[in-house]
């Protein structure tokens, strides 16, 4: 593309300014009907304006559902049992009308190739489409008033020179003897291409409202193909070479001094019919078959657009000729393009080379939309953006469409088959983005200042002149003028025969009657005159009266237009807004649910954490309760194991100092022996007195810590004359109040914690209240009870004698004792107990009066642990 050219310094920019009334482009959807072999359907119409898109199964798997059913708006949707009569009088037939009335209009089909574009815009055979229809109209508008061929003529300019009539004919005869003369008018349908005959057969024709009967019009059409992003002349003669075919010559886009875009040196054809024009089309689309086919290209990759251009004049002050003014001609074109299939490259399969057909094809509806962004955008937020319609051949041509002024109409072919899902999908978020886009509003054309009616004003006169030609049987011998029948008033010339020389009557007779005539001339001439005059006066009258009026009916009219705009604009505002309500209704009802899905969720979540959390406490306190046992059942079994073992060792300790006593007890009686013996000869008179005499000795002075022999029975008792026993009871400090019900109950006892010469002095009873642990864990107490002595050396000893065993038993019976190897040696230990009680109660405790030492050291039968 040769850009540069298309740079040339450029004159400012015709712009709409903002208040000009602005229209959305109108998006419309068809929906084809499923053929035979597609049986999933991805679309729903569910109602007039609304379409719903049904994601299909498979999307659905692999996507992980995240496709949502969707619904998209439209101006309005036809479904599958819509006529192209239908669409027609829907979409098309108001920019005929605007195409009549001056105005330019784009309509433009856009889908996937197979969604029904070109039945839409050119139709099946017998099923004419929107072009064939949109040219009937055309022709049954204007037909009466189409100039002569060739009285409009395009020039290179994008515009239209218009020549008279005579020009014209002239032209027509020098172009008639051409052999490659543009296609001459088509008198009768049998000449018409049987292939597409059925196609223009409309059977209810359709004619524009308020076509300006004063002026002319002339049809021409354009056809070009945009390929590759080359522009394409469909309807140029090139002589082609059947052997070598030539690859067709692109063509150059350009700005007209309207600052549209034309395609320069594009062939104009000058149509008359409807027939006619579709001829013309349909050569154009059987050239692009042949390109085709011969460049092995693929039909569905190029964007064809048809340009109908409409040429009007008015006619003169007569209403008899074309006015030659260009001011006051006037050129409207619509523009009805068959996009490519919009679907994305590897759709096709494209390959090779016509991967890059494809990407320029995908490129240049790629530009389309993001033009269509930048414009919405522009538009919604004020800003200032350049749309980049020079990026592509296609929006390029559209440039003056969108940034100038005109209507545009979109239909959206959708084919719903499951298959085209997808892409059906980006259609639609288009087709949204697209509806978004305003374009101003065509603004009137100017009314020409000649009186309204003229042509048929001068028709009736032309008309009644023939008549009035025809009854006088033709101009030339018809009935006397005026003058003649004026000239008949008058009196016949007297005889102007002189019949001698003398004759003095004839001349003065004559002179009088011509003077005469001569007045009745100059008296009619006169009244002539005055007549003409006043019916001057009274068109005078008559005409300025007509234009006050005139300009009143235009006053009126231009309001009534400026209110219609603002009427329009309001609907379309309220349409627009309307739209946008429905839209957010639905956003909001889906946030709703969404909301109410996380609700649901959150309420789950916050249940299931109580539950752990409760669970957790639970737990917990177990765990607690667990630990507080197994302290407590740790520090019972250190308690007794402390207890135990503390146990033995005194036992062992006592059994110990008890045979060492007993050695020494049978060393002392040996010694006492020898001594004994030692007497009883004379010559040794110095002899230890015996041991059984040692109960009448008085022992020395300090006798030794252990009674040095063994107490018995022979040592007097205390008298008991004072009031019966009186006992020691003995109760060491860390003994348990056990709430037993029986008691020992002793009268008259010493209770003691700790035993003292001085208690046990004053009785001759003693009793030790010692407390155990049993092996089954039980308190068990033991009354060990004694009976007091004087020992020879002055201190008091205690023989035990009995031993009373207390023991408590849980009433739920006796704890089953597990039969481990411990328990033999236990029984053992306890068989210990009872010889250590008997050794304990077999020997005495010797208590010297005055010893500061406690009975833990004296008192070798002491059945209690040491007390500190
Ligand atoms: P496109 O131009 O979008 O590639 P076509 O217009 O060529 O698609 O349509 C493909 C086929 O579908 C054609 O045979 C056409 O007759 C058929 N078709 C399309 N739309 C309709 C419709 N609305 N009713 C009946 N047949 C249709
Ligand atoms: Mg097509």
């Amino acid at each position: 593309m040769k850009a540069a050219r298309l740079q040339t310094p450029r004159r400012p920019v015709k712009k709409p300014s903002n208040n000009r009334p602005k229209d959305p482009v109108g998006v419309y959807c068809r929906v084809r009907p499923l053929t035979a072999g597609d049986e999933a359907c991805c679309l729903e119409v569910i109602s007039n304006t609304t379409i719903q898109l049904h994601p299909p199964d498979w999307i659905k798997v692999n996507r992980n559902g995240e496709f949502k059913e969707m619904q998209y708006s439209f101006k309005e949707v036809f479904g599958v049992y819509t006529t192209q009569k239908e669409l027609f009088n829907v979409v098309a037939q108001p920019l005929v009308e605007d195409l009549i009335h001056g105005k330019n209009g784009l309509l433009f089909t856009y889908g996937v190739t197979g969604s029904g574009k070109t039945h839409t815009m050119t139709g099946s055979p017998g099923d004419g489409g929107l072009l064939p229809r949109c040219l009937d109209m055309i022709f049954c508008s204007i037909g009466p008033f189409q100039a002569k061929r060739y009285v409009f003529k395009p020039d290179d300019k994008n515009a239209m020179e218009v020549q008279n009539e005579v020009d014209a004919l002239l032209e027509r005869q020098k172009r008639d003897c051409q052999p490659t003369a543009t296609p001459k008018a088509m008198s009768s349908r049998q000449r018409m291409d049987p292939e597409f005959a059925d196609m223009i057969t409309v059977p209810e024709h359709c004619k524009a409202e308020g076509v300006d009967e004063d002026s002319v019009y002339s049809l021409f059409v354009s056809y070009v193909e945009i390929y590759n992003n080359y522009l394409y002349d469909l309807l140029e003669e090139v002589p082609q070479d059947p052997i070598k075919p030539k690859a067709p010559q692109s063509k150059n886009l350009r700005e007209d001094s309207n600052h549209n875009m034309y395609v320069s040196g594009c062939t104009e054809v000058e149509v008359k019919s409807t027939e006619e024009a579709f001829e013309v089309f349909w050569k154009g689309q059987k050239k692009r078959r042949i390109a085709n086919t011969t460049l092995n290209r693929e039909s569905s990759r190029s964007h064809s657009v048809f340009i109908i251009k409409l040429a009007q004049a008015p006619l003169d002050a007569d209403g008899d000729n074309v006015l030659q003014a260009k001011d006051q001609t006037t050129v409207s074109q619509l523009s009805l393009v068959d996009l490519a299939g919009s679907e994305r490259t590897t759709r096709t399969r494209a390959e090779g080379s016509r991967l890059r057909e494809a990407g320029n094809i995908n490129q240049s509806l790629m530009t389309l939309r993001t033009c269509i962004e930048v414009l919405r955008e522009n538009q919604m937020y004020g800003t200032n953006k350049m749309v980049p319609y020079r990026d592509s051949k296609l929006t390029h041509l559209f440039k003056n469409y969108f940034d100038g002024e005109g209507k545009v109409r979109m239909i959206v072919c959708v084919n719903p088959k499951a298959d085209d899902y997808e892409e059906t999908l980006l259609v639609m978020r288009f087709a949204e983005m697209t509806q978004e886009v305003e374009v101003a509003r065509p603004i009137d054309r100017p009314i020409c200042g000649f009186t309204p009616g003229r042509r048929y004003r001068n028709q009736a006169f032309k008309e009644e002149l023939t008549r009035k030609l025809e009854l006088r049987g033709g101009p030339v011998d018809g009935d006397p003028t005026f003058t003649e029948l004026f000239l008949r008033s008058f009196a016949p010339l007297p005889s102007v025969e002189l019949t001698d020389a003398s004759d003095e009557h004839t001349l003065p007779r004559l002179i009088e009657c011509l003077e005469q005539r001569q007045r009745a001339r100059h008296l009619a001439t006169e009244e002539v005159k005055k007549s003409v005059n006043a019916l001057r006066g009274m068109l005078q009258d008559w005409d300025s009266n007509f234009s006050v009026k005139e300009n009143y009916i235009q006053d009126q009219t231009e309001k009534l237009h400026e209110k219609d705009r603002i009427i329009n604009g309001q609907k379309s505002e309220a349409d627009r807004l309307e739209k946008k309500i429905r839209t957010l209704e639905y956003k909001i009802e889906i946030l709703q649910k969404t909301a109410n899905i996380y609700e649901d969720d959150k309420r789950t979540l916050q249940h299931e954490l109580d539950e752990r959390d409760q669970k957790l406490h639970r737990e917990v306190s177990d765990k607690r309760r667990l630990e507080q046992r197994m302290q407590g059942v740790v520090t019972d079994t250190k308690m007794k194991w402390e207890k135990e073992c503390e146990r033995r060792v005194q036992a062992k300790q006592l059994e110990m100092q008890n045979k060492l006593w007993v050695k020494d007890e049978k060393l002392k009686q040996l010694k006492a022996i020898v001594a004994e013996t030692r007497t009883e000869r004379p010559e040794k008179p110095e002899r230890m007195p015996r041991a059984r005499d040692a109960k009448v000795h008085v022992r020395s002075a300090s006798p030794p810590a252990v009674p040095n022999a063994p107490p018995v029975r022979l040592r007097h008792r205390r008298s008991r004359s004072a009031g019966g026993e009186r006992w020691v009871d003995h109760k060491p400090v860390g003994n348990v109040e056990i709430d037993t019900v029986l008691q020992p109950h002793i009268p008259n006892a010493i209770t003691v914690a700790v035993p003292n010469e001085k208690a046990l002095a004053k009785c001759d009873k003693y009793i030790l209240t010692h407390q155990e642990l049993a092996s089954d864990g039980e308190i068990q107490t033991k009354l060990i009870k004694g009976e007091v002595f004087k020992t020879r050396g002055g201190g008091q000893c205690v023989q035990f004698t009995d031993v009373e065993k207390l023991k408590q038993e849980s009433p739920v019976g006796p704890r089953k004792r597990r039969s481990s190897p411990s328990a033999q040696p236990r029984e053992d230990t306890t068989e210990s107990e009872w010889t250590d009680v008997e050794t304990r109660c077999s020997v005495a405790v010797e208590m010297k009066a005055g010893s500061n030492f406690g009975p833990g050291y004296q008192h070798h039968a002491q059945p209690k642990r040491r007390k500190p």
